[in-house]
């Protein structure tokens, strides 16, 4: 079974910078790890293979530094590892992502799954997913929380609801994002560190791929984040005084108050 894993390198921080002018993130430094929930996609595609076989494949679009994050990758056990880079893709919105990771997916050969995590910590959007698969033209199930198994070309999965679970079943080829509850993702081992640190991560570039530059980056993306701000800080804390059952009712009255109740 060849599984695809699509990785986002994200800040490690949990302060992220953003300029003021532009409202996008201000990339660089050295503390970026891979989106903790493309952790769990690169988790149950290194189940799947254990169990049925194949290959591992990471795929990542982002700048020179992605690289280090496909490297982890390897680390942990991914067979191989591509990563989408060009000055021009710089800017691109969901949509203009997505794209240029269709077009990546083709040249890399249509695998059977292709897994991505339910969203990033930065962006937020969980569009990109279900993007890539419409780009692609096979099915796509959001937020898998298990993988039941895999038999006769399809795949049998649990998939987290508001409440309860879906038990759903799809036809392969197809794309899943999913959920941090699926798996606990494993640690590499010393092996594949060594292994990561000679391996060679491709790196494919717009011409490469292939890509209509019009449709990438800022210029090829619907999408403009006009501004980004902080939520500033106003209120003061407030010490309620008094007896237990006494300062309740002072906080249902403010609650009352304030029209949260
Ligand atoms: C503060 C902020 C707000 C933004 N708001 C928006 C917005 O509202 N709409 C919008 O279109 N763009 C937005 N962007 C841009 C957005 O970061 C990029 O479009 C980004 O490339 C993908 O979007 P995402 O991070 O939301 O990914 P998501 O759609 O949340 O990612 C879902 C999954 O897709 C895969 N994936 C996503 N990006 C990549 C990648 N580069 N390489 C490999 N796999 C990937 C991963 O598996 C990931 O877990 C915003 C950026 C910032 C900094």
């Amino acid at each position: 079974m060849n599984v695809i894993v699509c990785i986002k390198q994200v800040p490690g921080k949990f302060k992220v910078d953003i300029d003021p002018q532009s409202g996008a993130l201000i990339k660089g430094g050295s503390d970026n790890i891979i989106n903790p929930f493309d952790q769990n996609a690169l988790e149950e595609a290194l189940r799947l293979k254990e169990k049925h076989g194949g290959k591992v494949s990471a795929v990542s679009m982002g700048p020179s530094q992605a690289a280090e994050s496909l490297r982890e990758a390897i680390a942990l056990g991914a067979d191989e590892a591509i990563l989408l880079s060009d000055p021009a893709f710089e800017g691109s919105d969901t949509w203009a992502t997505a794209h240029i990771l269709s077009l990546g997916i083709r040249k890399m050969g249509q695998p059977d799954l292709i897994i991505c995590g339910r969203q990033t910590i930065d962006g937020e959007t969980g569009q990109v997913g279900p993007e890539l698969a419409e780009m692609l033209g096979i099915p796509f199930v959001s937020c898998v929380s298990r993988i039941e198994g895999v038999a006769e070309g399809r795949v049998k999965m649990q998939r987290m609801a508001d409440e309860g679970h879906h038990i759903v079943e799809m036809q392969l080829p197809g794309a899943i994002s999913v959920v941090k509850e699926i798996n606990v993702p494993r640690l590499p081992s010393l092996r594949g560190l060594m292994q990561a640190k000679k391996a060679a991560i491709t790196v494919w570039n717009g011409q490469e791929l292939g890509l209509d530059p019009t449709r990438v980056g800022s210029q090829g993306s619907p999408l403009r984040t006009v501004r980004v701000s902080r939520p500033q800080r106003s209120a003061q804390g407030e010490m309620l005084q008094g007896s237990p059952e006494s300062q309740v009712d002072q906080l249902i009255e403010k609650l009352r108050h304030s029209r949260i109740l």
